[in-house]
């Protein structure tokens, strides 16, 4: 794929930060990680020599690699994994299509699991609900498994949220 000879492209403390997936061809972050799962990295000094600031991981790379984002352009992980910084795995779209395919496909957990963390978190398992909201089909068949046979579940947990599943 060549992604090899780009990632020796980056600055050694970027590259330090980094380690591939050889099996998924992930560039995964391994520095700083916010509560969101995102890498964050400090940007290198600028040519002027202003210190760097600290910004997404993957935006870091994206731009030292390919070049600068556009504003208002945020980078869609095709690969669904929010610590990859891979260019070829991401893709810059507008802000409204990452929000339509954030709800159409999902973000995993940092390892790819659905909530619970038991089932994998692929379009294959996700249900999407026709308001949008996406929930994992394994975990919604235990779910109506449950309701289905003891009402006593039902009675137990009954809150805003939980109602509607016929
Ligand atoms: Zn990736
Ligand atoms: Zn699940």
């Amino acid at each position: 794929m060549g992604t090899v000879s780009n990632l020796s492209m980056l600055p050694a403390r970027i590259i330090a930060k980094i380690r591939i997936d050889e099996k998924t061809g992930c560039w995964l972050w391994i520095g700083y990680i916010e509560k969101g799962g995102y890498g964050r990295g400090t940007q290198v000094p600028d040519s002027k020599g202003r210190r760097g600031r600290t910004c997404l991981a993957h935006r870091l790379v994206w731009e030292l690699l390919v070049g600068p984002i556009p504003v208002g352009m945020v980078l869609d992980h095709r690969c669904r994994v929010r610590l990859c910084v891979n260019p070829a795995h991401l893709e810059p779209v507008t802000l409204a299509e990452n929000s339509r395919r954030i709800r159409s496909v999902g973000l995993p957990n940092v390892n790819g699991l659905c909530r619970t963390g038991k089932h994998p978190w692929i379009p294959a398992n996700i249900y999407i609900a026709p308001s949008g909201v996406m929930q994992c089909r394994c975990c919604r068949a235990e779910r109506q498994r449950r309701v289905g046979s003891a009402g006593k579940y039902r009675k137990a947990r009954t809150g805003p949220g939980q109602a509607p599943l016929l």
